[in-house]
């Protein structure tokens, strides 16, 4: 089953999406993501808690 987490699924105004064969792998790509595009450094915990509960199959 394929995971899915969108950036609107947290609330961002952003069409990003990250897909993985696992919560992990989504996880890792979405954090590659913020980084990157969102210009985050740290993520916080409580973000990571709403990422991780928005997560949902494909
Ligand atoms: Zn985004």
């Amino acid at each position: 089953m394929t995971k899915v987490l969108t950036c609107r699924d947290v609330g961002v105004d952003c069409d990003f999406v990250a897909q993985g064969a696992s919560a992990e792998e989504v996880m890792e790509k979405a954090a590659q993501h913020a980084r990157k595009d969102h210009g985050f450094t740290d993520i916080p915990p409580e973000l990571m808690e709403k990422v991780k509960a928005a997560i949902h199959d494909a």
